[in-house]
């Protein structure tokens, strides 16, 4: 099928995207990499009064900038830059880790890091990987900018905490452990996860972890923080008891589907075992190595 007829908008600056925005009263929608809007438009399972397109705004928008303490990174790097960006190797080494299992070549090519921020899909890596990290998503309208903590911004399935006629500009990074270890287990390469876990946090020289976080993706209607487990694992060094009493912990932030990839029964069964191997690798403490 084709879209329902719309409005095809291609604003030269984020000024003007955001008063396109405001001027469709929040029926307009954003156009980044298209990967998964087009298909949704196709299908016609949104019908929007407008496309703002913003891929002529890369100069404001598609840059990677390391900052002292901060990375930020435009609402329009594509993967394929976070894949091979020195400064994300270097700063963000999981986030270059994970971007290497989304779709294909292809899909990595046109994606960009907003779109699948703001597609807020609750099996997408990317959602996983800036929950995991703490970012802070950068919105702006109209009205002006505002920052929202990215464990306030997924409200639900496909759901989060943008208005309408707000445009996500960019994402803040802090500075992240570079001890971190990414698992997922979907059907076949290329599917949605049905399970993903993200873990990073530092060893200090006599084996204690601190700035532990754990994000899981597939296990409920939003990727979540595993609070507990991760509570669990802070301030200690980590033995086989300590590792496996974390593994179940994790259950607490599970509440998974079932679906067609999976049910929730297995799902829970796979978590604890998964998270167990991931947890007793990434204790060999080795950094991640890219
Ligand atoms: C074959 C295939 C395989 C895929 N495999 C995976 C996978 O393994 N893992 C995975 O996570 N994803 C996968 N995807 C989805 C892909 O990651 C998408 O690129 C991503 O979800 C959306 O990014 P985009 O830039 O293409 O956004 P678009 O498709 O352009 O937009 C997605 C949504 O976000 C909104 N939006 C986009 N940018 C902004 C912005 N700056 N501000 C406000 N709203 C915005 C749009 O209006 C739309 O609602 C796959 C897609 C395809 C086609």
């Amino acid at each position: 099928m084709k879209p329902a007829p719309l409005q095809y908008v291609r604003p030269a600056s984020v000024a003007e995207a955001v008063d396109a925005l405001e001027e469709h009263g929040g029926m307009a929608r954003v156009l980044a990499g298209g990967q998964s809007l087009v298909p949704m438009l196709g299908m016609r399972l949104m019908r929007p009064s407008a496309l703002v397109d913003i891929n002529d705004l890369g100069a404001e928008l598609g840059k990677i900038d390391g900052r002292g303490e901060e990375t930020v990174i435009g609402a329009l790097v594509r993967y394929s830059a976070l894949e091979t960006s020195p400064v994300i190797a270097e700063r963000l080494p999981l986030l270059q880790e994970v971007v290497r299992h989304i779709g294909d070549r292809q899909v990595r090519n046109r994606g960009t890091i907003g779109g699948a921020v703001a597609q807020s899909d609750p099996t997408g890596e990317m959602p996983l990987v800036c929950l995991t990290l703490g970012a802070r998503v950068v919105a702006r309208s109209v009205r002006g900018e505002r920052t929202i903590p990215i464990e306030e911004f997924f409200e639900g399935s496909y759901a989060n905490a943008l208005e309408p006629e707000e445009l996500l500009v960019g994402l803040r990074f802090p500075l992240a452990p570079v001890h971190c270890r990414f698992f997922e287990r979907g059907r076949k390469h290329n599917d949605f996860a049905l399970l993903s876990i993200a873990v990073a946090g530092s060893p200090d020289a006599d084996g204690r972890w601190s700035g532990v976080r754990i994000g899981l993706g597939g296990v409920n209607d939003t990727p979540v923080l595993a609070e507990a487990a991760a509570a669990r694992l802070e301030g200690r060094t980590w033995d086989t008891a300590t590792i496996a009493e974390a593994a179940e912990l994790a259950l607490e932030a599970a509440d998974p589907p079932d679906d067609v990839r999976a049910s929730a029964e297995y799902r829970n069964h796979l978590l604890p075992i998964q998270l167990r191997r991931v947890l007793t690798d990434l204790a060999g403490a080795e950094p991640w190595k890219t």
